[in-house]
């Protein structure tokens, strides 16, 4: 089966843990506001290629990723589940650490062949990176065009299975930076035992220039960019929630 492939960084060390090859797949039915890649929106324009022509790729270097592994990520990776499920069969026979960068938006708990194909994927892989973009739904629309039910219900899908999660959230002015939300986001998170990581990502506009290549507005011309200390400050309130979420968790489960 064949991919539609946008490109591949060999040197990833961002995506997941260790030196990494990362997979960037085209297509993805989310507009965010601040996507920094709008050349991986649509699926057709991408390049075709095998999962063999990617792990020969792989294995060319392959003494780089020894802490390290493949990352799929996109656009929306999950759009190409079938793909996926090839590549990772073929690399956990190669013993590689496997990790999908998702925004979870594919998921479907009523389609139970879409869930068959999931279960099987999900036990391929090793790590799920999952972006969240909002957790409230009105506002979760107004950043990426499209509520967040689906994304809510995959987490919980992903800690019914045990699966090893690091929520990435993007830092934006005006859309995300805002400490009540940050706050809410950390008590939502709270009772997620699957959750061992929480990477908040500060939002810069590099990707401006590729709008302006490819003729499309950008949306937040009049936003600046976050600094790390921001990011960090941003952080400390999703955690203070995750906190005090779990803490309200233990005195309600105590008798
Ligand atoms: S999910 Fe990622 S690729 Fe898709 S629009 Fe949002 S930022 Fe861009």
């Amino acid at each position: 089966m064949d991919a539609y492939l946008h490109s591949i960084e060999s040197f990833g060390t961002v995506d997941g843990p260790g030196v990494r090859f990362v997979v960037f797949l085209q297509g993805c039915p989310l507009r965010c506001q601040y996507c920094h890649n709008p050349d991986t929106w649509k699926i057709e324009t991408g390049k075709r290629v095998s999962a063999q022509e990617i792990l020969d790729q792989y294995e060319k270097q392959k003494m780089y990723y020894r802490n390290g592994g493949i990352t799929v990520t996109g656009g929306e990776p999950l759009l190409q589940i079938d793909f996926l499920l090839e590549l990772f069969q073929k690399a956990k026979k190669k013993n590689i650490h496997t990790c999908i960068d998702t925004s979870g938006i594919t998921y479907r708990d009523e389609d139970t062949v879409y869930c068959q194909k999931l279960d099987l994927l999900l036990s391929e892989t090793d790590l799920i990176l999952l972006d969240i973009k909002h957790v409230d739904d009105a506002q979760h629309k107004v950043i990426t065009g499209q509520g967040n039910q689906q994304i809510l219900k995959f987490l919980n899908y992903l800690n019914q299975k045990e699966k090893l999660v690091w929520i990435r959230h993007v830092v934006v002015p005006d859309l995300t930076q805002d400490e009540q939300a940050l706050y809410q986001m950390g008590l939502f998170l709270a009772p997620f035992d699957c959750i061992k990581a929480l990477d908040i990502l500060p939002y810069h506009s590099m990707g401006k220039i590729k709008y302006q290549q490819m003729g499309l507005v950008y949306p937040l011309e009049n936003t600046s960019d976050v600094s790390i200390e921001e990011a960090i400050e941003a952080k400390k309130i999703i955690l203070q929630g995750i906190k005090d979420g779990r803490k309200a968790q233990s005195l309600l489960s105590t008798p």
